[in-house]
This record gives structure tokens, C-alpha cells and sequence, in this order.
């Protein structure tokens, strides 16, 4: 069906989006959609970072991890386990297969929305034009940049060539039987309930004083808390000074002295716009001090004919922000309903075992930024725990502004919590109130229903003045 879009002869292309990662396949797709001739450039595999080497893989490990709290908790039911044995090639091959037939699905979508895939990378060469790895230059009358971001590395550490980031980790030809995780994000926090739920013995060692700096209070302490149970050592206000090999393994020498003996190390502190070597100075295109591009709300660079969506733009690196980016930019630039994306309200889930869900404010900022709020806040023993002797708790809050009895922050550590935390998304999202909550009728039995029967806060908060004191 033939969009609002008539191509222009001027170009080889309408469109040329470099990156076939979430952002820049859905932007193709959608502005193929709308008539424009449109080619992408993948210099790796078709899907990017989530598909292959994100969030689908990491989810996968997450399931196997997740079968060993399984085994154990059977036999308070009745089951009687063999002691289970566990493959990680197996594991590795299994996911391997499952990520070629998405690529696949993936090319195939672009293919039969008219796109053309062009296997190779691409550079930016002036503002309506780029080169590719061939030599070929190709004119566009709209650029797309959607080349993602890449882990950092800490280049100036002794020895860090010997470590690994979230890249190799999927690959690894067997499964580490010590590991040192360096970072307290989602990934390093993700990746050691992964290693530990599989069998590794796992030691995390982060800069600051508590993982999970950005999340609600107790979902951070619940998660570190929980960890330390489940024997994942956690070194908080620490750093590797150098790491260096030995016949065993690796030596990873800590700055405050001791040294941890593993088989790896991975350093998972953060990912960094892949910009470099881009051709963003033949255009013109700013950068911000992170190095990400700068974008406005409909994704613009100051350069009116490049736009860039997603990691790159270091604004929320999620893949569905990365998506509806880039959907938005189609439906802006070839469909002629100019979208901005609400980067408010956005749920996440961190993946750690037990899992966190959340959305909206934490409990740090709603102190910070609203003059009355109320804390509901409720931690229980789940039910199948009863049975299964499972020593860890659901911890489930709500943040709600006393002025206008809003729910302004969500978050849940537990099982299931992502799936929770979609569904408050919309209600955050929808300006739900906590009488809305509180007139809802439980769902018996189950965790969830704690969110509507929370009826007295457990604190609070005036902000007695403009400092931000609370009372
Ligand atoms: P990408 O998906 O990274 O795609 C960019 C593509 O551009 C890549 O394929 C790259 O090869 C290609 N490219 C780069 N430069 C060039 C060039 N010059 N020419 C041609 N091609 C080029 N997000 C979630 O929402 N949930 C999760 O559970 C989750 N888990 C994650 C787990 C891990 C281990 C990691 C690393 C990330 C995870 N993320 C998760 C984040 C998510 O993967 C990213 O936010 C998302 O992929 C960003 O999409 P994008 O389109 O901006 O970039
Ligand atoms: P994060 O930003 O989540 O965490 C980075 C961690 O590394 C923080 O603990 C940070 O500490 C620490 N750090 C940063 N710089 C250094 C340094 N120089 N030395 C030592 N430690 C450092 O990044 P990740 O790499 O974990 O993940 C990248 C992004 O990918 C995430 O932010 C998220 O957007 C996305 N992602 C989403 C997932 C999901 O949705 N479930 C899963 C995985 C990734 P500090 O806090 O003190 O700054």
C-alpha cells in the first residue's frame, strides 16, 4: 500500500539507516511502509544488539538460571530430584540456534517490506550521503543514524585484555567456575544471578557503595541483600588495580589490597554511543559531553536531513524506547504525523534472580521532589515459599503524591516482577490514583493482590522546606 511518501529522484535512496538494531529495523520497516526506498546497513547481524547479544540471549540464560531454585524447591512439594547435572554447551548451542532464526525472521520482515539490507558498514560522508565498507556511496535524501552503543572497557587497567564484557559472555566456550563481575548495573547484576543460578561461584565488585545506584531503595538493598543469600559476594567501594593471567586462571588484583583468583573477569560499567570513526564530522552532527548525538523531541540532530534514534542518542537504552524512536521518526519524516516519544513512566525490569520490576519514581527522588508523599510499602514470605522452605521475600511499593493521591512510583522485587511492572506501567501512564488501586477487587491468592490492599502508608513525608528536609 503506497504511503504518503513519494520518493525523490534526486537520491538513490529516500532513506538510509545505518544500524539494523532495534531502532533503525523498526524506522526501515515503517517508512518502507510509507513509500519511501529505503536501505539499511548492518556491519554485524541483523537484529542488533537485543536480538543477538542482549536482552533475547540474556533472557534465555535467565530461564536456565532460573531451574536450579526449581530442583530445590520441588521436594518441599513432594518431588523427589536426581541431582541435576548441567551443560553449558548445551545451554550455548540451543541459544545460538534460537538467534540465527530470529535474524533470519528479521531479515525477512525488512525483505518483504522493500527494504534492502546491505550487509556491511556504513560512514557518514557529508550530509546527504554515506560509504560503505566497500567503497560505494550511496545518496540519501534522510539519514538514520541507529548504530546502538558498545561496552566500555577499562582501557587504562593493567592487564584488562584479559577480561571480558556482556559480548563474550554469550559465547563462552564453557562456563566459568569462578567469575569477578566488575559494574552494579543491570547488566553485572543480571550476569551474576545468571553465572551463580548455573553453578559459577560469582564475586561482583562494584565502585560504589551499594549496586543498583539509580533504583528505589529497597528494591537495591532487597537485590544485594538477596544475592549475599544466595552466596554471590558483593565487594562494594572497590576497584581491580590489574588483572594478569597464571596456569590457573586470572589473578585480579583489588586497589584496597587482596587479589581474587577466577577463571574470568567481566567488566560490565556501562556501554558508550558507537560514534567512532562514524563520519559525523563530514556533516556537521553535534555530540553531547557523553559522546552521544544530540537529538531533538522528534529525533533530529542539528543537521536538518540526519536524524538518529536510540543507544546512540544516550537518552533511555531500552529496546522498546529504541523502538518507538524509531517508529516515531518514521511516522515524523515519511508518514506526516510529526510523534514525539514520552520518555516518562517507562517500566524496566531488571533480571537479577529475584527480579526487580519498577516504573515511575523511586523513593530517593519522590523524597527529593514532592512536598507530601505517602510510602506503601509491604515485604512477605510468597506462598510457594510456605512449602519449598525458600528463605527470600516479595517486597512491593507504592509511591503516592499526597497532594493529588497519584501513584507516582511502582516497584516490586519478586517473581514476575517485570510482567507486574507493564501492567503499572499503564496505570502510571493512565494518572492512576491510589483510591483506583484501593477500589480494585483482589485477585486470592496471589502476590499482586498486596498492591491493592495496601491500605495505611507506612510513612509520610512532608518536605518541611526548600532544601528538600523531610519530617
Ligand atoms: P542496537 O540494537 O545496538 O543496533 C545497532 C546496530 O548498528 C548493531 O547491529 C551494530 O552492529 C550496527 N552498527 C553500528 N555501527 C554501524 C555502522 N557504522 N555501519 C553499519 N552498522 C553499524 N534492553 C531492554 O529493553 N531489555 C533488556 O532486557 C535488555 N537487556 C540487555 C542485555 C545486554 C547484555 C545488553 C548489552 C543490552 C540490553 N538491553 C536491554 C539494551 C538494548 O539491547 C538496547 O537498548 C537496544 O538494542 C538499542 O537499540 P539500538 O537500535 O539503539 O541499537
Ligand atoms: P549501567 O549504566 O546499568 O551500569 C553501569 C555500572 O557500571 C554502574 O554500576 C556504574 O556505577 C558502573 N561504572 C560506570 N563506570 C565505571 C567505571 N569507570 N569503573 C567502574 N564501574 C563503573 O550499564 P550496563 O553496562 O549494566 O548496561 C548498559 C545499559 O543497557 C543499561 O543502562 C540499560 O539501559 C541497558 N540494559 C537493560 C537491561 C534491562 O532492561 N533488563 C539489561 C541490560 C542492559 P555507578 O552506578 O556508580 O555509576
Amino acid at each position: 500500500m503506497p504511503g504518503p511518501t513519494t520518493p525523490d529522484p534526486r537520491f538513490d535512496v529516500d532513506l538510509f539507516v545505518i544500524g539494523a538494531g532495534s531502532g533503525g529495523v523498526r524506522a526501515a520497516r515503517i517508512s518502507a511502509g510509507y513509500g519511501a526506498r529505503v536501505m539499511v546497513a548492518e556491519e554485524y547481524r541483523v537484529g542488533g544488539t537485543c536480538v543477538i547479544r542482549g536482552c533475547v540471549p540474556k533472557k534465555l540464560l535467565v530461564y536456565a538460571s532460573r531451574f536450579a531454585d526449581s530442583f530445590e524447591d520441588a521436594e518441599g512439594f513432594g518431588w523427589s530430584v536426581p541431582p541435576p547435572s548441567f551443560d553449558w554447551p548445551t545451554l550455548i548451542a540451543a541459544k545460538d540456534k534460537e538467534i540465527a532464526r530470529l535474524e533470519e525472521i528479521y531479515s525477512r520482515n525488512l525483505n518483504k517490506a522493500g527494504v534492502t539490507i546491505v550487509p556491511e558498514r556504513a560512514e557518514l560522508d557529508g550530509p546527504n550521503a554515506v560509504r560503505l565498507a566497500s567503497g560505494k556511496r550511496i545518496t540519501a535524501k534522510t539519514i538514520l543514524i541507529a548504530t546502538g552503543a558498545r561496552p566500555s572497557m577499562p582501557v587504562e587497567l593493567d592487564g584488562y585484555q584479559h577480561a571480558i564484557s556482556s559480548n563474550e559472555a554469550f559465547d563462552l566456550k564453557t562456563l566459568p567456575k569462578r567469575i569477578a563481575i566488575a559494574g552494579g548495573g543491570y547488566i553485572a547484576v543480571e550476569f551474576a544471578g545468571i553465572f551463580a543460578g548455573l553453578g559459577s561461584e560469582v564475586t561482583l565488585v562494584y565502585r560504589g557503595p551499594e549496586i543498583l545506584r539509580p533504583f528505589d531503595i529497597d528494591m537495591k538493598r532487597g537485590v544485594a541483600e538477596a544475592y549475599q543469600k544466595r552466596g554471590i559476594k558483593i565487594l562494594t567501594n572497590a576497584a581491580f588495580e590489574r588483572i594478569e593471567t597464571t596456569g590457573a586462571g586470572l589473578k585480579a588484583t583489588l586497589r584496597s589490597g587482596g587479589h581474587l583468583d577466577v577463571d574470568q573477569v567481566m567488566f560490565a560499567i556501562g556501554r558508550k554511543p558507537n560514534v567512532a570513526g562514524l563520519g559525523l564530522e563530514s556533516a556537521g552532527v553535534a555530540l553531547g559531553e557523553d559522546n552521544a548525538i544530540i537529538v531533538d523531541g522528534y529525533s533530529r540532530t542539528n543537521v536538518p536531513s540526519i536524524y538518529a534514534v536510540g543507544d546512540v542518542t544516550n537518552r533511555v537504552n531500552l529496546t522498546p524506547v529504541a523502538i518507538r524512536e524509531g517508529h516515531a521518526f518514521a511516522d515524523t519524516v515519511f508518514g506526516d504525523k510529526p510523534t514525539r516519544v514520552d520518555h516518562a513512566n517507562i517500566p524496566t525490569a531488571v533480571f537479577s534472580t529475584p527480579e526487580i520490576g519498577t516504573v515511575g519514581m523511586t523513593e530517593q527522588d519522590a523524597r527529593r521532589d514532592l512536598p507530601v508523599l505517602h510510602i506503601f510499602r509491604t515485604s512477605f514470605r510468597p506462598m510457594a515459599a510456605t512449602l519449598s522452605g525458600r528463605d527470600e521475600r516479595v517486597i512491593m511499593k507504592l509511591l503516592v503524591d499526597g497532594e493529588t493521591d497519584r501513584v507516582v512510583g511502582a516497584h516490586i522485587l519478586g517473581p514476575d516482577a517485570g510482567e507486574l511492572a507493564q501492567l503499572l506501567g499503564v496505570l502510571l501512564v493512565m494518572g492512576a490514583t491510589k483510591r483506583d488501586f484501593d477500589r480494585t477487587m483482589a485477585l486470592h491468592p496471589s502476590a499482586a493482590e498486596e498492591l491493592v490492599t495496601m491500605r495505611e502508608p507506612s510513612e509520610r513525608v512532608i518536605r518541611s522546606n526548600e532544601s528538600g528536609g523531610t519530617s
